[in-house]
């Protein structure tokens, strides 16, 4: 998708390679290209990025599945098996040293570095990065999830979203239909 608008009759118009078509609802969930796309129909998500890497390490069997650790002091992060004999880990590096403008490579390589002595000083994985998983996150989101709609036109940000994605999914293809827009607390009520 190229281009969203509105137009006169209230109908979603979507530019996209196969051409221009009018929907009467459009969920607009494109990521980290959610923000450029709902600004064209006076939405606004915001629009910072930050770059984020999480590393596989090797590893003689963690006996553990995941573990995410919060110190009031020191290094916060999230860690998983990936696959048999591998460790996943992602932290969260300092916001200067991954910032949009500092680019990709320089905030890899800090973050490199952080987890790579992180490993070294507190597991038990093998030291060699054998894998890693680039992404961009919205700064300062937390695992906060936002809907905003304009007409025909709902939008969906956030981080963390996939552990929601079969209750988000549900909840947006009904706001799509009923043309409501939901929020967390809704989500929240309707489901205890
Ligand atoms: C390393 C890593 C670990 C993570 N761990 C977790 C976790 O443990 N738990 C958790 O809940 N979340 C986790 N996340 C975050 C989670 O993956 C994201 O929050 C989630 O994927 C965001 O969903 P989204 O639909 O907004 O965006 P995306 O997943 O980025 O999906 C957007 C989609 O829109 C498409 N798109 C973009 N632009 C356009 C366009 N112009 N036209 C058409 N299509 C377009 C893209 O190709 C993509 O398919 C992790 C992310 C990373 C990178």
């Amino acid at each position: 998708m190229f281009a969203l608008g509105i137009s006169a009759a209230g109908t979603a118009v979507v530019t996209s390679a196969g051409g221009v078509a009018e929907f009467d609802a459009v969920v607009l969930a494109a990521g980290a290209s959610t923000s450029h796309l709902a600004a064209q129909v006076g939405i606004y998500t915001p629009p910072l990025l930050a770059h984020h890497v999480r590393f596989t390490f090797a590893v003689d069997g963690s006996g553990w599945q995941s573990w995410i650790d919060k110190p009031a002091d020191g290094l916060s992060t999230y860690q998983h098996e990936a696959g048999p004999g591998r460790w996943a880990v992602g932290g969260q590096v300092d916001a200067v040293e991954v910032a949009w403008e500092r680019g990709r490579e320089s905030a890899v390589a800090a973050s490199r570095r952080v987890i790579a002595d992180y490993a070294a000083r507190f597991l038990t994985v093998r030291p060699e990065i054998v894998d890693s998983l680039y992404c961009t996150t919205v700064p300062n989101l937390g695992d906060g999830v936002e809907f905003r709609r304009n007409g025909p036109i709902l939008a969906v940000y956030g981080d963390n979203l996939m552990k929601f994605a079969p209750v988000l999914g549900e909840a947006l293809a009904e706001a799509a239909v009923s043309g409501t827009t939901p929020s967390v607390a809704s989500l929240a009520q309707d489901r205890t």
